[in-house]
């Protein structure tokens, strides 16, 4: 019997919170579930065994057929600030299969994303596409094995049926591990939409979930709101030094864990520049590569502001700690991002000129339009990459410098490259040769360059020659990438 060999340990603690938060909610059945991609090592790694979910069983589970028989499923409520204007969401596509207990005692969140319409959907369909579920899995297993904090992917799984969306597209469901799915926007729900007490029992459950150490201080309130601040300032900082672009950065997309999440229209840069954008939508370009951590601080902004009511109960005090503790974002993220930068150029000690150092490396890379990744990588391996700036008498000052600076520190070169190659990634998931690995499975079937790419993305600080062919950058385009919104 497949059913017990999965496994799992669900333990849904999210349902002792007040019902203002969740409905219960099953998937909608699908006509034909088939298990296209699953994800092995994380399958093990959390406690369920791989052989008894790659099945017609497993399949059954993965697409919310059949429900696990400890399992009661439910959808979220949240509510958000999108592109700055605050609206009503919710889960509208992905019901929370349950909480499951892993062996080494964790407590994480497994969800089918694309399940069937829930309280939430709105006008929406609750389903999702092929293809944006590829994509979620692609990347957001890439970022893990960046070692970036973010939600994870399990499985994909087609359901034999077509969706409506700018032209007909395979349904897909995509099975999405995470820490919890408590975001920015479940706070600013029960703020607007609930009451006190609720916020009061969402935030202690919060603390308890995630920030346990909290528990014990004399405002545990307050040191919800000083950890999230770090952990997302962490979180931007290592966007940032790998080229990532969320591109949907709205506050329902902020976790509380410190987690990346909603991977709908992120893409990493090529060419150096601040200013880069892929989304479709994001006409202004509020959601642009250089300014991340800002809206990542205005973001935590609207996070400090649901907790006014629990930080004090003398309201200007409130509001003081408030902005007390948002107003350290900035240092902390800027002092991450300069450490990161600083390992990504080989230097283990910290000098007053490093700030310059950088910048001005990163400027030089603006101007002559190099590739954000592969001039790292070249840096690391000393090479020329055909890389037009490294030519230049700008880049050959500026690599004197660097190379004085080297030298005064005690580490000896080989260990400098050491520490550069455990930064600096040899490949990243190039727009490119995703989109090739997309469509060789949505138009042919064909996911061979799926698992060989999600291969060769898990290792990506590992520099070795099966990894060359990944860095090699897209024929030039007078057609500028574009993404969208995963749907
Ligand atoms: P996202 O852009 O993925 O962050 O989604 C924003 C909101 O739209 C969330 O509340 C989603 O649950 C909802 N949503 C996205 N796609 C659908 C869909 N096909 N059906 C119902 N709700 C959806
Ligand atoms: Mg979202």
């Amino acid at each position: 019997m497949k059913e017990k060999e999965i496994k799992f340990n669900f333990d849904n603690s999210y349902l002792n919170l007040s019902d203002s938060f969740y409905k219960i909610q099953y998937p909608s059945k699908v006509k034909e579930p088939k298990l296209v991609i699953f994800n092995n090592n994380l399958s093990e790694e959390i406690g369920l065994s791989s052989n008894a979910l790659i099945s017609d069983y497993g399949a059954n589970i993965l697409s919310g057929n059949l429900i696990y028989e400890e399992s009661t499923p439910i959808s979220q409520a949240y509510a958000g600030h999108q592109f700055g204007h605050f609206t009503m969401l919710g889960d509208g596509r992905a019901i929370l299969l349950g909480e499951h207990i892993t062996p080494n005692g964790n407590r994480i969140d497994i969800q089918l994303k694309g399940a069937g319409r829930t309280a939430y959907s709105r006008g929406g369909d609750g389903r999702a596409a092929l293809g944006p579920m590829i994509r979620e899995y692609i990347i957001s297993e890439a970022m893990n094995g960046l070692r970036i904090p973010t939600t994870r992917s399990l499985a994909v799984v087609t359901t034999g049926e077509s969706i409506v969306r700018e032209r007909v597209e395979q349904g897909a469901i995509l099975t999405r591990v995470a820490s919890s799915h408590i975001r920015v926007g479940t706070f600013q729900y029960a703020v607007r939409f609930t009451n006190y007490e609720n916020l009061k029992a969402l935030a202690d459950y919060t603390i308890k979930r995630h920030y346990s150490e909290g528990e014990k201080k004399e405002n545990p309130y307050l040191y919800l709101l000083e950890e999230v601040i770090k952990r997302q300032a962490h979180l931007v900082s290592k966007w940032l030094q790998v080229g990532f672009i969320h591109g949907v950065m709205n506050t329902d997309n902020v976790t509380i864990s410190g987690e990346t999440i909603d991977y709908g229209p992120c893409a990493f840069m090529d060419t150096y520049n601040p200013e880069t954008v892929f989304s479709s939508i994001d006409y202004q370009g509020r959601y642009a590569y250089g300014n991340q951590s800002y809206i990542m601080a205005w973001n935590l902004a609207r996070f400090a502001e649901t907790l006014i009511p629990l930080l004090s109960d003398n309201e200007e005090e409130a509001i003081e700690l408030a902005q007390n503790s948002i107003s350290k974002f900035n240092d902390i993220y800027k002092e991450s991002y300069i450490m990161g930068m600083r390992k990504k150029l080989g230097l283990f000690n910290e000098e007053k000129e490093d700030d310059n150092l950088i910048y001005d490396l990163l400027n030089l890379m603006h101007k002559y339009e190099a590739d954000y990744t592969n001039t790292f990588r070249s840096l690391t391996l000393n090479i020329k990459d055909n890389i037009i700036m490294f030519e230049t008498t700008e880049f050959n000052e500026w690599k004197s410098r660097w190379q004085e600076r080297l030298k005064r520190q005690r580490e000896s070169e080989k260990e400098a490259i050491d520490l550069m190659k455990s930064v600096n990634p040899s490949v990243i998931p190039r727009n490119h040769r995703v989109e090739e690995a997309i469509e060789a499975a949505v138009k042919k079937d064909d996911y061979t360059l799926i698992n060989k790419l999600l291969d060769v993305l898990s290792t990506p600080y590992d520099y070795t020659k099966d990894k060359e062919e990944y860095t090699k950058l897209p024929k030039p385009s007078k057609i500028p990438y574009r993404t969208f919104c995963g749907t």
